[in-house]
């Protein structure tokens, strides 16, 4: 068989060769030890913390280097493509602070090893494909689908590795007449690769996460070009990490099965391996069965990212939280730097995790907590405008007009020794401060027990001495003289060492208080969210509670 004449005759428009792009994509002259990682979704309209994971430890790996990170977009299948996808991909990452150095992060993209879409990049793949029919490394399969289905059932029925291979692989050797043939019958072929693996041989890689990989051989001659002139996954991530100058390829652990055919495709190209970085699935405890399983599109929606804008998660926090599971020693290594940038921490692809990685929500919230306690009530401030202008419009024109009410508001308690950690994410600190706004507030917790034959009392008391220019300790005199002319004690622990003697103590009372102020039991300092608040509306908020009795 005269391989050459069936590349020609397969793609005869393909007149550039794989040495042409060797010099239109030369290596990319970075120092050495750079690393030139890439992102490369499909755009299916789901972005999920998966991804964002693996994103974060493509970013980490580049620019801890000096290298690169770029964006590629893998839309070769067009049944699982959603229009738009694109751009809310793009949208969302950068929301999480990714920043892609080079592809299609941009309109046009950006960079020199383009284009940064797999369905632009067609005769790239084509000419790669030629170059493999010359070589007699591949060839044009024109089974039907019918006919791989009959193959299948025939080996399972003698229990075979199911599959196109070996002899199963009618037209491995077909002639160029009868290739001619099928083609003039308007037959549209895909190209295989023509494996000749050994099952019983092995090979070796070092992964970037699991260290050494043996496996066996592929023997399965996979299709690396469709009938749509598109190529497969395998054949289109070969050719582009190659073009691209990838030196590591993270993606999820769903690829480590198909790895012996991508070895095979970069040897059948004469290509060197990028350092593979086989991750993990993220993994959470089932809240009904309490075992562990991977994070479900269907049951969990904390596995879109969208979930996370929804809510208005600093994007911060949902990567800090992220780092903590994505390198086993970076929460001591942050208890130890509290304020220091992530970027400084020394990130690596060896202690990334090998075996299932648990996320766990509460401890995302945990990490927020802690990452919002060094904002400044500015940054609060900025933040959850931003938010609000996009899910809440009213609050926000609201937070603009009062912009000085709301700072105080994310004031309380911040920038101390000890600052509060109870803002979490947008919508829960819009839920958090309600109570200074009258058409939010609810009455959410009971006053306490003690108190319950004198709450009329406690509060009309209460709001007859009160005075908006006392200081806190002032204030709180009054408190605690309200309680004990009414017979609680003045400091809990003498109501500690005497219970019998008192019918609760000043915090039962000033409990008592702050719920008719704030509708709940616990909150920050009293004294200053009154102060905040202003008379009329505390006064309003007592005389409401006193209504309600
Ligand atoms: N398009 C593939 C996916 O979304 C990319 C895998 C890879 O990173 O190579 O799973």
């Amino acid at each position: 068989m005269d391989y050459r004449e069936l590349a020609e005759l397969l793609f005869p428009d393909i007149t550039k060769t794989p040495d042409d792009y060797e010099k239109i994509y030369p290596p990319r002259g970075l120092p050495q030890g750079a690393r030139v990682t890439r992102m490369a979704p499909s755009p299916t309209g789901f972005i999920h913390l998966g991804n964002l994971y693996g994103a974060m430890a493509d970013e980490r790996i580049a620019h801890s280097t000096g290298g690169v990170c770029f964006l590629r977009i893998e839309d070769t299948d067009d049944k699982r493509e959603v229009e738009g996808a694109v751009p809310v991909l793009i949208d969302t990452l950068s929301y999480f602070g990714i920043n892609f150095d080079e592809g299609a992060v941009s309109d046009p993209p950006k960079g020199e090893y383009g284009p940064y879409y797999q369905s632009m990049r067609g005769d790239i793949y084509k000419a790669c494909v030629k170059r493999l029919v010359e070589k007699g490394m591949a060839y044009p399969c024109f089974l039907t689908e019918d006919e791989i289905a009959e193959i299948r059932k025939g080996q399972e029925a003698r229990k075979e590795t199911p599959g196109i291979y070996g002899s199963y692989s009618k037209y491995r050797d077909a002639s160029l007449e009868e290739v001619k043939a099928h083609l003039s019958a308007g037959e549209i072929p895909v190209m295989r690769f023509r494996s000749e693996g050994d099952p019983s041989k092995y090979f070796t890689v070092t992964d970037g996460i699991r260290g050494k990989l043996s496996m066996p051989q592929n023997t399965q001659d996979v299709v690396i070009l469709k009938q749509t002139g598109l190529p497969t996954y395998h054949f289109a991530h070969v050719v582009d990490d190659h073009f691209m100058r990838t030196t590591h390829v993270v993606r999820g652990e769903e690829w480590l099965p198909s790895l012996p055919i991508h070895v095979q495709l970069f040897d059948a190209m004469g290509w060197e391996y990028p350092v593979f970085c086989h991750n993990t699935v993220l993994m959470k405890v089932d809240e009904e069965t309490g075992q562990k399983r991977k994070l479900s599109k269907r049951k969990d929606p904390e596995l879109g990212l969208s979930y996370y804008k929804q809510l208005g998660y600093f994007p911060e926090a949902v990567r800090e939280y992220l780092m903590t599971i994505l390198n086993s020693d970076y929460e001591e290594w942050r208890a130890a730097n509290p304020d220091s940038d992530y970027g400084l921490f020394a990130f690596s692809p060896e202690k990334m995790s090998n075996s299932g990685t648990m996320f766990d929500l509460s401890k995302l919230n945990d990490v927020s907590k802690d990452v919002l306690a060094r904002k400044t009530a500015e940054e609060i401030y900025d933040f959850c405008l931003g938010w609000a202008e996009e899910y809440r419009p009213g609050k926000a024109a609201d937070m603009k007009a009062r912009k000085d009410f709301y700072l105080s508001i994310f004031s309380i308690d911040r920038g101390g020794e000890k600052p509060r950690k109870d803002l979490v994410y947008a919508e829960q600190i819009m839920k958090f401060i309600s109570y200074f706004f009258d058409d939010e507030f609810v009455k959410e917790d009971d006053y306490p027990a003690e108190c319950a034959g004198d709450l009329e009392k406690i509060l009309s008391g209460y709001i007859a001495g009160y005075d908006p220019a006392d200081d806190n300790s002032a204030w709180f005199a009054k408190v605690r003289s309200l309680a004990s002319g009414l017979g609680y004690a003045e400091k809990p622990k003498d109501y500690k060492k005497a219970p019998e003697q008192y019918k609760g103590h000043v915090g039962h009372v000033s409990s008592v208080i702050r719920a008719a102020v704030t509708g709940r039991t616990s909150s920050p300092d009293l004294w200053t969210i009154q102060q905040i608040m202003g008379p009329d509306m505390v006064k309003k908020r007592i005389e409401r509670a006193i209504d309600e009795l």
